[in-house]
């Protein structure tokens, strides 16, 4: 990165000109975001449109000039840009947003400049240090209690004092396996036999709980359930723990061993919230030698809980053993940012730590430091708490709520807008930023077209689901009957009541013109 000596046959970027060429990219990333409200939310990319684009073989000669580099950022104006769907679009409304903000993106290019590795304390003490700090600010931030905190006292030095403590993860997916490993090393280490395991999660909970599962050897592969219990929900698609009690006692009575459960706080179909307190307690109730770890599954909807009128989401999770959201769906921080929370740090640096003569030092060996590569499934970890750290000093709690509040303000305004629609119908309750609909005794291929109109606007993007129909009330069991339901999730930080208004009124316009 030094100015090359003349001769140097590397054509690296001095910082000169890494600093012109920044500026440059700053203002084209700020240029687009300015028109945002301009672009299609989806392309019209047909498979093989980019690939065929480019070139078969990377180019042989360095093109290091700025000149090169206004060629290289036009390819990306020719290519990438059309090609792209605007994740932070006005209208976008699918999946759950992966929302970003100004001082995230700030706080990544500073990790990208600094490159440190944050495996080992050693490795770059303020790189754990700085993380350890702003998990605890946002924990308490959203109600969780201090059992989940590094700091018991929030003012010590963290690692010998308490037993829980927060870590950045990538992504929920892999909070979910590290919670499933730590709930089997404790299972193991009051003796259960590893054959006897059995996990539970609702029939709504998000594949990832699946894949773990697969992963870590207790399904043979998706379509495997003997291990993985699937619980049926209630007429709000939340998990039934009645349901979860009787095939407790069940699997206990054949000899299983209830090992894990995963209660989800906002369901990835319709944002349902699983009763956590109601799940701890049939966990706890008959266990024998030790209770199944609890995993608390916020990945979206608990970055709700930083208001204090959603907390309530939470209520029990002081009973669970790891909880977990994704700053980087609704907090405005950039993927990648899971925050996973466990009470129990040691039971998961157990299941987590392996030590090889090349990571042994004397921080380490002192026992005073976190080393949060035994936290995670990789050991290189980017230097993830400066974006998470610059949104909250960017924003405050204060900005964070006012943010939270106003994405479910909207979604409230288009739920009234459809609940008036004499053909329309919501297919779930409200609990926060989601809205789930279909047309009224219509077929699943209409709500598909349906659909589709809307996104072939290109002012929109949808995605749909398929939820459970509930059962008739006087059968007995749940239903296994599905429809397909369209969401509409509100997160992107530009959308306001005028977008909402518009949506509304294209799903009045194209619903009469599905047959
Ligand atoms: N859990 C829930 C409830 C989700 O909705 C999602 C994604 O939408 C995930 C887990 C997976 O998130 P990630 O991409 O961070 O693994």
């Amino acid at each position: 990165m030094t100015q090359q000596p003349p001769g140097n046959p590397v054509p690296h970027m001095s910082p000169d000109q890494f600093r012109r060429l920044g500026r440059e990219m700053v203002d084209f990333i700020a240029d687009y975001w300015q028109s945002l409200e301009q672009l299609p939310v989806a392309p019209a990319t047909r498979p093989g449109d980019v690939f065929n684009a480019l070139p078969g073989a990377a180019p042989e000669a360095a093109a290091p000039t700025d000149e090169d580099w206004n060629r290289l950022l036009g390819d990306v104006g020719r290519l990438v840009i059309p090609n792209i769907t605007n994740w932070q679009a006005p209208g976008f409304y699918g999946f759950f947003p992966a929302n970003i903000s100004g001082p995230a993106v700030l706080g990544e290019l500073l990790a990208a400049g600094l490159g440190v590795q944050g495996m080992l304390w050693r490795t770059s003490p303020a790189c754990t240090e700085l993380e350890t700090r702003v998990l605890d600010w946002l924990g308490q931030a959203i109600g969780l209690p201090s059992s989940f905190m590094s700091a018991a006292n929030h003012s010590a030095i963290p690692a010998p004092v308490t037993q829980g403590g927060g870590v950045i993860q990538s992504t929920a997916s892999e909070a979910t396996l590290v919670a499933l490993v730590a709930a089997r090393r404790r299972a193991l280490s009051h003796g259960a036999d590893p054959a006897s395991l059995v996990a539970y999660a609702s029939t709504q909970a998000h594949s990832s709980v699946l894949k773990a599962s697969m992963i870590a050897g207790l399904a043979r592969d998706a379509s495997d359930h003997t291990r993985l219990r699937f619980i049926a929900t209630d007429r709000d698609h939340a998990l039934d723990p009645d349901v979860l009690t009787a095939t407790l006692r069940a699997d206990r009575a054949v000899g299983l061993t209830p090992f894990f459960a995963v209660a989800t706080v906002g369901t990835t179909s319709s944002t349902a919230i699983d009763p956590v307190d109601r799940i701890a307690a049939a966990l706890a109730a008959d266990a024998a030698g030790f209770t199944p770890w609890l995993h608390v599954d916020g990945a979206h909807a608990a970055a709700a809980c930083i208001c204090p009128e959603f907390r309530h989401f939470l209520n029990g999770v002081e009973h669970a053993d790891s909880f977990c959201f994704n700053p980087h769906k609704w907090l405005l921080v950039n993927f990648d940012c899971d925050c996973f929370w466990t009470r129990d740090r040691a039971t998961l640096i157990e299941a987590l730590s392996v030590t090889p003569e090349y990571l042994r030092n004397t921080a380490t060996d002192s026992g005073q430091v976190i080393d949060y590569r035994d936290w995670q499934i990789p050991l290189g970890r980017r230097f993830r708490a400066l974006k998470l750290w610059f949104v909250l000093r960017h924003y405050g709690i204060q900005g964070l709520q006012a943010y939270i509040r106003r994405h479910v303000a909207l979604a409230a305004r288009l739920e009234s807008l459809l609940a008036a629609m004499p053909h329309i119908e919501l297919t779930a309750p409200r609990t926060c930023n989601l809205v789930c609909f279909a047309l009224k005794a219509r077929p699943d291929a209409d709500q598909l077209a349906l659909m589709e109109r809307l996104n072939a606007t290109g002012r929109f993007y949808l995605t749909h689901t398929a939820l459970p129909v509930p059962a008739a009330p006087d059968s007995a069991g749940g239903s296994s009957r599905t429809r397909v339901t369209l969401r509409v999730a509100v997160g992107s930080p530009h959308t306001t009541e005028a977008h909402i208004d518009e949506l509304a009124a294209a799903i009045a316009h194209h619903s009469n013109h599905v047959t």
